[in-house]
């Protein structure tokens, strides 16, 4: 396999993207869908593409705008292809992690959104069939296996059949085999993965904000635990796994684009209750709410309506600066937040504001911003956030594998709002956060806020248990049922 990785990093969250249709300008679509996709993932694009016969593929570090030029395309033909955005921790910008992970000889690619974080299974498996795994990450592990079927003969839903029980862990993948594009998920579905139909084709893809773009009919979900095979003849499915449907619920909080459908309700319209929940949770006296561009927007609006304060766009954000969190290092972190927010002093001037985002995780951005309304004149600064603290680290596709990055898991909410500087700070309860999916708790991974991880999590489980425990943050609207504290499978 040409994938090279120097360590266990882990494979973070992604975007993945797939299109199979006769007639298709397959890697062009792919462009265009990953290029809505990029929210996911910054670091490094890449596509892969066929006709049936050969296969191609190109992939570089950089936004999905730099990594490909019109003249890529003409080396990228076929009906089939695949597409993959890499959102990276720290160090982890080599061109050596940029997916598709493509084997030309077995005409073979994958992509991967979601992270393994236990693959004592996939290196014995493969160490006992002579291939060395120290070069290689999750993704490659999962690619090597799969490859190991298909060089037997297997085709390739065989393969990927028969390599599944190796997959500890979470993964939402799409594989080019031949004339086949094939998408498959974990059964619990933890990073979200759905299908359209385009002019007599099929498209798969990590959200359907990406068919909009293409013009593509949202059809359904790729289920908890299916895989789906499509070629010219169509799509068939066959489920690998007994189902155990459970989204991560950050996907809600912040991940996913407004614009989606998950689980078949939209992001932006959940994202507005977190905001009406809190209002309900909180009743605060204040002039003005003012969101945190882009991400606290929805909720903003949410707990503005429910509240009866008016809403303003307090902080203009630069469009031209993409997401502060994704940078590798901290220093790069803060220097990108002074360039992308601005507060309009009008509206913070002599004013009681309160600013709604999506989530604390390491306290960074709450902090610069409060000093920011502070300093354009506000007389009192209420933080809301629109989910619970996050005190468990994310072993499955999120940037916050090190708990001790995480401010929620070393200091109580009140610790935290003096650490921020604000005047007050409230978290959404977790009840408050169910109730405003409109589904029950056990629909949903929400191991960042509960430490209740559902796939397991190896020997990663000693972080989660060594981490003081805290009091939730109860709500004071729903009764709230005694949850577990910690609990690793
Ligand atoms: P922090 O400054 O570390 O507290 O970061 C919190 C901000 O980062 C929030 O306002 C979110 O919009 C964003 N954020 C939260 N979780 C993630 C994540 N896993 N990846 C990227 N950005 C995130």
């Amino acid at each position: 396999m040409p994938i090279a990785d120097t360590s266990d990093q882990l494979t973070e969250k992604c975007a993945v993207f797939g299109v199979c249709g006769t007639g298709l300008e397959a890697a062009r679509l792919a462009f265009y869908g990953l290029w809505a996709l990029q929210h996911r993932g910054q670091e490094s694009s890449g596509i892969a593409s066929t006709d049936g016969t050969e296969l191609h593929r190109h992939g570089a570090v950089g936004l999905v705008a730099n990594v490909y030029r019109e003249e890529d395309f003409e080396q990228l033909p076929g009906h089939i292809a695949i597409g993959h955005n890499r959102y990276s921790t720290s160090g982890g910008e080599e061109a050596s992690h940029v997916q598709p992970i493509a084997d030309y000889e077995l005409g073979f690619a994958f992509a991967h959104n979601g992270n393994l974080p236990d693959c004592s299974k996939l290196i014995v498996f493969l160490e006992n069939h002579g291939i060395d795994t120290k070069a290689l990450n999750d993704s490659g592990m999962m690619a090597a296996a799969i490859g190991y079927y298909l060089r037997k003969g297997d085709d390739v839903g065989t393969a990927i059949r028969k390599s599944y029980p190796l997959f500890t862990g979470v993964f939402s993948a799409v594989v080019i085999h031949g004339d086949k594009l094939v998408a498959f998920r974990d059964a619990c579905g933890i990073r979200p993965l759905s299908i359209a139909t385009l002019d007599g084709g099929y498209v798969v893809a990590s959200e359907t904000c990406a068919f909009d773009t293409i013009g593509a009919k949202f059809l359904r979900d790729v289920e908890p635990g299916e895989m789906v095979v499509i070629d010219k003849h169509g799509m068939t499915a066959e489920q690998l796994a007994t189902p155990d449907p459970k989204l991560d619920i950050f996907e809600f909080v912040y991940f996913a684009r407004p614009d989606s459908l998950l689980i078949g309700k939209r992001v932006n319209e959940v994202r507005k209750n977190f905001g009406r929940e809190m209002a309900h949770e909180y009743h605060i006296e204040a002039d003005v709410v003012v969101p945190v561009p882009d991400s606290g927007v929805p909720a903003a609006q949410g707990y503005a309506e429910a509240s009866g304060i008016p809403f303003e766009m307090g902080l203009i954000k630069n469009r031209y600066i993409h997401r502060t969190f994704i940078r590798p290092t901290a220093e790069l972190r803060a220097q990108d937040l002074k360039m992308k927010l601005n507060p309009v002093i009008e509206v913070i001037k002599d004013k009681r504001v309160i600013i709604v985002d999506d989530s604390i995780v390491r306290g960074t951005t709450q902090r610069k911003v409060v000093a920011m309304l502070f300093n354009a004149g506000a007389r009192e600064v209420h933080v809301m956030i629109s989910c619970p603290p996050v005190r468990y680290p994310d072993f499955y596709g999120i940037n916050t594998p090190d708990p001790s990055e995480l401010i929620s898991a070393r200091m109580s909410v009140e610790q935290t709002r003096e650490y921020i500087g604000a005047t007050s700070l409230n978290f959404l309860s977790f009840d408050g956060m169910i109730n405003a999916t409109g589904f029950p708790a056990s629909r949903f991974s929400s191991s960042c806020f509960d430490g209740i991880y559902p796939i397991a999590i190896g020997s990663r489980a000693k972080q989660v248990l060594a981490l003081p425990d805290m009091p939730p943050v109860e709500s004071k609207k729903v009764t709230t049922s005694q949850k577990p504290h910690v609990r690793v499978s």
